[in-house]
């Protein structure tokens, strides 16, 4: 009797021992109602363990402000299209954002910062990663898109940002650079960096603008 007492209790102790373990709690002979009562206890906490676990990693990966991913957010959804030899990056800035944060206040900055980031929500597809990289620049990684199509959608998203009334500015427009990896020897840090120059050459003609960077530029 003292063997069957026991047995459910050992078997408990074991499965909190190997966290990870697969192990059923059907195998669990929880016979007598102490026992069972203690594995239901133990499979709550394991669901609860794991439901916590999982809110942390997104807190992790996304941006709080905006809900977007952050940069490691990104990274990680950037790796699973590591294989696809055909993606694309826009990197967009606000223009003069400084002086929106000066003149309307740092709340107004926060909400200018939402307002762009549910657009660019809007505007990608299913499968484009939106992040923010902090501060106000953005950058939207497209799979399975060409360089031509790729300068579509940035100029598209500045069109749509110029026609847009953002909260508390107004009228406020945004520069973007357009990098693919196909022209980046593969890399995606090169063509990141890329996409940056390019955002660059962007502010330097004028802003409200997008520029392509080109094939030789790397
Ligand atoms: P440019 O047209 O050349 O991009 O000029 P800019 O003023 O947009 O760029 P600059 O880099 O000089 O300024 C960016 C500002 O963004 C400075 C910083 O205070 C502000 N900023 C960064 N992160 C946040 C944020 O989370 N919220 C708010 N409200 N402001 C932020
Ligand atoms: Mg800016
Ligand atoms: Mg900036």
């Amino acid at each position: 009797v003292a063997g069957r007492i026991a047995s459910p209790l050992e078997k408990l102790a074991g499965m909190v021992r190997n966290e990870g373990s697969e192990a059923s709690f059907d195998s669990v002979p929880a016979w007598y109602y102490e026992a069972d009562s203690l594995k239901e206890a133990v499979q709550y906490h394991r669901h609860a363990v794991a439901a916590r676990m999982a809110a942390l990693s997104d807190e992790a990966m996304s941006d709080p402000l905006t809900g977007l991913c952050n940069r490691r957010g990104f990274t990680l959804l950037a790796d699973r299209n590591r294989d696809d030899a055909t993606q694309c990056v826009i990197a967009i800035d606000i223009d003069h954002f400084k002086k929106i944060n000066d003149w309307y206040g740092h709340e107004a900055g926060d909400a200018v910062l939402v307002s762009l980031a549910g657009l660019l929500r809007q505007t990608c597809r299913a499968g484009d990663v939106v992040s923010r990289f902090g501060g106000e620049e953005f950058i939207v990684l497209l799979p399975r898109t060409s360089v031509e199509d790729a300068a579509r959608t940035a100029e598209r998203i500045r069109e749509l940002v110029r026609s847009t009334t953002f909260p508390y500015v107004g009228v406020m427009t945004v520069s973007a650079g357009v990098a693919a990896l196909a022209d980046s020897a593969g890399d995606r840090d090169t063509m990141l960096r890329r996409a940056d120059e390019a955002l660059y050459q962007a502010k330097s003609a004028g802003r409200n603008a997008v520029i392509v960077a080109g094939p030789g530029s790397v």
